[in-house]
């Protein structure tokens, strides 16, 4: 059924309240039904969020297919697979203290659910959300970023024909329009984007006690010592860096390399960018866009004072802001302090390994961290101190494609994680239920109760 008229966000909420209260979303084969349709939907519409896709972010057809639309099939493909499975109460050992009983963990929708999106993925980070919000049995509002409108039409157009309203909607706007919806009580809000938005959410929801999942963003480290091997190295880490021109949150944000192998290093990450974009990247059909201005000022305000060794063109009529690398940056500049989240790659040497230390202490843990090196312990080494989101040895982004991997952040970079099984999860609260019978009862369970303990101590302890 088309939605096509306008509903107010006052009655779209209330529907929404009846509509989980009537029980129809607790049928998996409904949820099923649903996610076949959105499926459907995307894909007769493939080309369409392609097209919007470049005109929000200038993404190219394989960007957009291999980092948006294939990623939210994939998802929606294994929820409707695992859903029977998943969705069904799970018997877990009993204990004897309960005895005779069975013991189940029932996953049950949390309710209704808020999810706001950003503009960087602007597709498969609104759907891939939601996805797991349908999957669940819940209803969901989605505010989509306001920063990739052709995207946010796209994603309305295609969600109300494949659902009711009071099922699931699309309410369009700005940070406005999403401060309206926090005030609500919801019973679940996942948001992705910034951290310092992040912490605006958190404390809206706090107001309700209402469980959230923040996926935020960061500075994430990539450590390459001497053993790497220089060309695989460069051409994996200059993928992951400026893919959708570095506005990726899990993107490599500064490089930390062994002096011995930094000149190849830099002159084989140049080498790549050039073999990727050509020396004009603005030419290029496979480089992006600056999202806007307010970004495109920043990040050029950022290597002020900063040693550019290479790159550091920009076009603002165009928002082209080329692959810049940046050597030996100040710690305490803004490049160093705050996410970049853009193609500029600041490039760090260390000669000693305490050195990455020094570099690492007192920042807040990131998203992605990702270490180039032959030498497994210098890796396990790595893995093992410091804490972050997801990790990859030897590879940048790909964590992201696993949906047998949680994904999310820890710390400053969010909490919660989603993907595949764990957004089932995340979506889901797991209520345990016991059922007893009326046949037996431990003796001395009641009142008046056993004057002497140490018998009943050692059996409670032992059952
Ligand atoms: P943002 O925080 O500015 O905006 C995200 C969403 O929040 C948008 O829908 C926006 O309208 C809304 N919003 C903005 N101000 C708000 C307010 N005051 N109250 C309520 N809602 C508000 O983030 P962005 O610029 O869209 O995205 C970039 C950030 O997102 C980066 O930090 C990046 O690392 C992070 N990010 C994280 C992930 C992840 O999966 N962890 C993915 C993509 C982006």
């Amino acid at each position: 059924m088309q939605n096509k008229k306008v509903i107010s966000t006052e009655k779209l909420y209330d529907a929404q309240k009846s509509f989980f209260a009537s029980q129809k979303t607790l049928s998996t084969a409904f949820r099923i039904q649903k996610l076949r349709g959105l499926k459907n939907e995307i894909n007769k519409r493939e080309k369409d969020i392609y097209k919007a896709l470049y005109l929000d972010l200038r993404k190219s057809g394989f960007e957009a297919m291999t980092s948006e639309t294939v990623l939210v099939e994939k998802e929606i493909a294994q929820m409707i697979k695992m859903l029977p499975l998943w969705n069904r109460p799970q018997r877990v050992k009993s204990s004897l203290i309960n005895f005779p009983s069975r013991d189940y963990i029932i996953p049950e929708p949390y309710g209704n659910t808020l999810i706001i999106s950003p503009w960087n993925y602007p597709f498969q980070l609104a759907l891939t959300p939601l996805v797991g919000a349908i999957a669940a049995g819940n209803t969901a509002i989605l505010k989509p970023s306001e920063f990739a409108p052709h995207t946010g039409k796209i994603i309305k157009e295609i969600i109300s024909a494949v659902f009711d309203h009071e099922h699931v909607a699309v309410i369009e706007g700005d940070a406005k329009v999403a401060t309206e919806l926090l005030k609500r009580k919801w019973d679940n809000i996942m948001f992705t984007g910034s951290t310092s938005v992040g912490k605006i959410v958190a404390k809206a929801a706090a107001e309700h006690l209402t469980p959230t999942t923040l996926e935020l963003g960061g500075k994430s480290p990539c450590i390459i010592d001497d053993s790497a091997p220089i060309v695989i190295t460069a051409k994996r880490l200059i993928w992951g860096k400026f893919l959708n021109c570095g506005q990726t949150c899990i993107a490599p944000d500064y490089v930390m390399v062994h002096e011995k192998i930094k000149d190849r290093l830099t002159r084989e990450l140049i080498f790549q960018i050039e073999k990727s974009f050509g020396k004009n990247p603005q030419e290029s059909s496979d480089y992006g866009r600056m999202i806007h201005k307010k970004h495109f000022e920043k990040l050029k305000s950022s290597l002020k004072d900063q040693k550019v060794i290479y790159g550091g063109a920009t076009d603002d009529k165009d928002l082209f802001f080329g692959p810049t690398i940046v050597e030996n940056p100040d710690l305490n500049s803004n490049l160093m302090q705050e996410e970049i989240f853009g193609p500029i790659l600041p490039i760090i040497t260390y000669s000693k390994e305490n050195e990455i230390h020094k570099v690492m202490e007192n920042r807040e843990r990131p998203l992605a961290f990702y270490v180039f090196s032959k030498r497994k312990k210098f890796i396990n080494q790595l893995f093992q101190r410091y804490s972050f989101g997801g990790g990859v040895a030897n590879d940048s982004i790909i964590q992201f494609a696993n949906d047998n991997l949680p994904f999310g952040g820890v710390g400053h970079s969010g909490m919660g994680a989603y993907h595949g099984k764990y957004s089932f999860k995340n979506f889901s609260h797991e209520k345990p239920v016991i059922k007893r019978s009326f046949w037996f009862d431990l003796p001395g369970r009641y009142a008046p109760y056993p004057k002497s303990l140490s018998l009943l101590k050692l059996l409670l302890k032992n059952l």
